[in-house]
C-alpha cells in the first residue's frame, strides 16, 4: 500500500511495479568550448526545413482550438502515398503512442507479447503497462531476430509478436524473404506488428515490402513514425497500416486530440517535401557507410546497420565507452552490460566519435 500527501492510502495498479522505466537518451554535458553534440536519440541532425517550419507557425495560430480529431487531411494523403484505403490507418502521438493503442486494442493482463531481445525499449514498457507479459526472444551472434525462435515463441496467450526492422539498438534489419516466411506461419489471430521507424534509411536487397505482406495478411500491422527521417520527433506523430478492423480498434484506443494541428500539417509538409528530406536522407546513409567503414578499420565488429544509429557490443565496457563519449562532448546510449548504441549525427559529431573510438580500442 502506498500513502499519498495526505496520508490517504492509494492503490495504484500492481502491473505498475513491473513497468521497467524508459531512459531517454541524454542531452550532452557541455565540455568547455568544445561544440556538444547529442547521439543518444537517433533523431535527425537537420533542422526543419524553413517549408514545414512556415506550416508550422501558421497552424500555432490555431491553438486555442482542438486538433481534427479524425486527422483527416494526413489520413487521406497517407492513403493515397501508400495505396491503402483511408479506413487502414491510424495516427497516433508517436509510433510509441500507436504501438500503446495496439496493445490497448489486444492485450489483456497475463496475455503475451513476442519480441526480440535485445530491441526497442519502449516494448516492454508498454506491454507491462497493460498488464500483459513480454516473451523475449534472444537476438543471434549477429545481432539479427531470429524469427524461428520468435515463431516457436508463440503459445495460447500471444496475442502481438513485434518484429523491429531495422532493430533498434543494433541496427540490422530481417529481409523480405524471411519475414514472408515467418508471416505466413504466424497463426491468423496473432497480430504481427512489423515496426519500420527507420524504412527510409533501409538500403539492402531483399529488403521487407511490408505493406505488400499487409495486404496479403489482415493480421499484419505496419508501424511508421515521423520522427526519425522526417525531424519531427518533437511534434509526436505516427501511425499504424492495418486491417479496417484492427485501424478501427486503434482510433478507439487512442489518446482523444492526441495529435496536435501543428503535427498533423508538418507531417503533410513534410510529405510535400519528401524529394527535400530525401536529400537528406541519403547524406545520413553516405555517412552511416563511412563511420561504420571507419569503425570496423579500427577493429571494431559494429554490426550492419540499416538505419541511423551504430551499435558497439561493448558488453562490460558499455558505460565505460559512454564515459569517454561524454568527456569528449557527446551523448551516446549505453545499455548496461550490453553495448552502446551511437546516432549517426552531425559530420563533425561522427568524426569525433571515430576519434574516441580509436583511442578506446586502444587504451581501453
Ligand atoms: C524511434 C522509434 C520509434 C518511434 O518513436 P515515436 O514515438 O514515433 O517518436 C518506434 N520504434 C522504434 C524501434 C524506434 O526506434
Amino acid at each position: 500500500m502506498t500513502l499519498d500527501d495526505d496520508g490517504t492510502p492509494v492503490r495504484l495498479r500492481d502491473a505498475l511495479a513491473r513497468v521497467p522505466a524508459y531512459k531517454a537518451g541524454r542531452p550532452p554535458a557541455p565540455r568547455g568550448d568544445l561544440t556538444a553534440y547529442k547521439m543518444s536519440s537517433n533523431e535527425n541532425p537537420y533542422p526543419p526545413l524553413p517549408s514545414v517550419l512556415d506550416v508550422v507557425h501558421e497552424a500555432a495560430t490555431e491553438m486555442n482550438r482542438y486538433p481534427d480529431m479524425a486527422v483527416t487531411d494526413l489520413t487521406v494523403r497517407l492513403a493515397e502515398a501508400l495505396a491503402v484505403a483511408p479506413e487502414c490507418i491510424a495516427t497516433g502521438t508517436g509510433s510509441v503512442g500507436v504501438l500503446g493503442q495496439i496493445i490497448a486494442a489486444t492485450c489483456d493482463p497475463g496475455d503475451e507479447v513476442v519480441h526480440a531481445w535485445r530491441s526497442f525499449e519502449a516494448y516492454p514498457i508498454v506491454v507491462a503497462l497493460a498488464g500483459a507479459e513480454s516473451v523475449m526472444v534472444g537476438l543471434d551472434e549477429q545481432h539479427r531476430h531470429r524469427l524461428d525462435a520468435m515463431h516457436a515463441a508463440i503459445g495460447d496467450r500471444t496475442k502481438v509478436v513485434i518484429v523491429c526492422t531495422p532493430n533498434n539498438p543494433t541496427g540490422p534489419g530481417v529481409t523480405h524473404t524471411e519475414l514472408q516466411r515467418f508471416v505466413e506461419r504466424v497463426p491468423d489471430h496473432v497480430l504481427v506488428v512489423i515496426d519500420e521507424a527507420y524504412v527510409e534509411f533501409v538500403t539492402t536487397q531483399d529488403a521487407p515490402d511490408a505493406l505488400a505482406l499487409h495486404r496479403a495478411h489482415p493480421n499484419v500491422v505496419v508501424l511508421r513514425t515521423f520522427s526519425k527521417a522526417y525531424g519531427l520527433a518533437g511534434l509526436r506523430i505516427g501511425y499504424a497500416v492495418a486491417s479496417s478492423v484492427v485501424a478501427e480498434a486503434l482510433r478507439k484506443t487512442a489518446v482523444p486530440f492526441g495529435v496536435s494541428t501543428v503535427a498533423q500539417r508538418a507531417a503533410i509538409a513534410s510529405l510535400d517535401a519528401f524529394n527535400e528530406l530525401e536529400v537528406r536522407i541519403k547524406d545520413l546513409v553516405a555517412e552511416r557507410a563511412r563511420v561504420l567503414a571507419a569503425l570496423r578499420e579500427q577493429g571494431w565488429p559494429i554490426p550492419d546497420s540499416q538505419a541511423n544509429f551504430v551499435w558497439f557490443p561493448l558488453g562490460a565496457k558499455a558505460l565505460a565507452f559512454a564515459a569517454a563519449c561524454s568527456e569528449a562532448g557527446l551523448s551516446v546510449r549505453p545499455f548496461d552490460g550490453d553495448g552502446v548504441r551511437v546516432t549517426i549525427a552531425e559530420t563533425e559529431a561522427n568524426d569525433r566519435m571515430i576519434a574516441v573510438a580509436a583511442r578506446f580500442r586502444r587504451d581501453g
